[in-house]
This record gives C-alpha cells, sequence and structure tokens, in this order.
C-alpha cells in the first residue's frame, strides 16, 4: 500500500521539521510526503520518502515558475504528483502537459503519481467514465507510474466517495493501464480503513488530513498490514 500526502500551500521549513519530528510511519506501508517546493529539502533532511507536487518536462529553459528533474534529484526527492485537479483547474494544466511531465520524470527514474477524476457535473451528466478514459489515455505506461482516483467532488469537501464508488472506478482505470491506483478525496482516520479494503484500491493520497502527523499516521496504520 503506498499512502501519500498532498500539503499543496501548507507548511513551511519550520513547520516541515515539527512535523518530522512528530510524525512516525509504520512499517510495511510505502509513506511519501508532497511538500511545498521550498521545504522539500527540510522533509528529506527529516528521514521521510519525499515527492514535489509537480514537475515540468524540460531539465531547464524559459519556464517561469516550474521546477526541473535535475533541481528535484539534487535534493533527494523520490518523485512527484502531476495533473493534481487543483493543477488542472485553476492554473489550466492539461492532459497532455500532465503527460509530458509524467514521461520525462519516469524517464529520470523519478516515482510518478499522475491525477486523474471527474468533477461533479461530469459524473451527474454520466461522462466519468469517458473523462477518465481521456485523461489516462496521453499517459506513459511505466512500472514506476501510480494513478491517483480524485474525484474533484470529493477533494476537500468532506464529501468522500462511498468505497462502492471508488472500487467502481479504480476497476474502471485498472481496465485501462496496468498501474496501482490511489484514492484521494476526503480521506480521514475514520473512513481509511473501508476504502482502502476494497479490492481496487492500492493506497490513498491524502490532503487535509494529512497535515497533522497524528491523523495522517493514524491513516497510515490503516493502511498497514
Ligand atoms: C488532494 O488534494 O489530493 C486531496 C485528496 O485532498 P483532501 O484529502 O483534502 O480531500
Amino acid at each position: 500500500m503506498l499512502i501519500a500526502a498532498n500539503w499543496k500551500l501548507y507548511k513551511t521549513q519550520a513547520e516541515t521539521r515539527t512535523f518530522c519530528a512528530e510524525f512516525q510511519p509504520p512499517g510495511g506501508v510505502d509513506v511519501v510526503v508532497c511538500p511545498p517546493f521550498t521545504s522539500l529539502a527540510a522533509a528529506v533532511e527529516g528521514g521521510l520518502t519525499v515527492f514535489a507536487q509537480n514537475v515540468h518536462w524540460a531539465d531547464e529553459g524559459a519556464f517561469t515558475g516550474e521546477i526541473s528533474v535535475p533541481m528535484l534529484k539534487e535534493l533527494g526527492v523520490a518523485g512527484s504528483l502531476v495533473g493534481h485537479s487543483e493543477r488542472r483547474q485553476l492554473f489550466g494544466e492539461t492532459d497532455e502537459g500532465t503527460a509530458r511531465r509524467a514521461e520525462h520524470a519516469l524517464a529520470a527514474s523519478l516515482r510518478v503519481i499522475a491525477c486523474v477524476g471527474e468533477t461533479e457535473q461530469e459524473r451527474e451528466a454520466g461522462e466519468t467514465e469517458a473523462v477518465l478514459a481521456r485523461q489516462v489515455a496521453p499517459l506513459p505506461r511505466h512500472p514506476d507510474l501510480v494513478i491517483a482516483y480524485e474525484p474533484v467532488w470529493a477533494i476537500g469537501t468532506g464529501k468522500t466517495a462511498t468505497p462502492e464508488i471508488a472500487q467502481e472506478a479504480h476497476a474502471y482505470i485498472k481496465s485501462l493501464i496496468d498501474a496501482p491506483v490511489l484514492y484521494g478525496g476526503s480521506v480521514k482516520p475514520d473512513n481509511a480503513a473501508e476504502l482502502l479494503s476494497q479490492p481496487a484500491v492500492d493506497g490513498a493520497l491524502v490532503g487535509g488530513a494529512s497535515l497533522d502527523p497524528d491523523s495522517f499516521g493514524a491513516i497510515c496504520r490503516a493502511a498497514a498490514p
């Protein structure tokens, strides 16, 4: 099981050091944290497995605001998220751009978690499978690629997908691509075990509940063998 913490635009370096001092990952679970860029080094120094929240497809160049694979690898970062719904919805990132980011990072031996998921409107219009198929299609096929199914209507809203909805979407994604699939969307200590017990759920991507070492620890323990 892989449990990933997406800290979004939270945690300074000092706050990251405090988290690392308090958080004890359980054995038998692949635990990673995705801090903002300025806190990556502090998290690596704190002994955690660290992913970035995004990575660019060029190693260097005129790409203001981006970060490259060599920059991340120099810090000891092990992988990156790509295509988070906040990147897609708020910053205009596309399926093709997400795939290029994933491809470049994987080729350079970084692990990648590529996020996919439908909006509430798309689900209500019966378009969930079409959206997932469109988002998964351009992604590279690679042993270090993990998919995160994050229904946009469940992110940061407190509305968790039922275990049945998660299972159905994960099984569909697995019919499209041979990769582990994490569930993301309001995962909390009290719903983690049930979601993680679904056969097609291979772990979780956790936003809000990953900021506190106790609640993130409880979610990680729910994934322990
Ligand atoms: C996320 O941002 O990836 C996420 C799943 O957030 P939350 O757990 O807060 O819904």
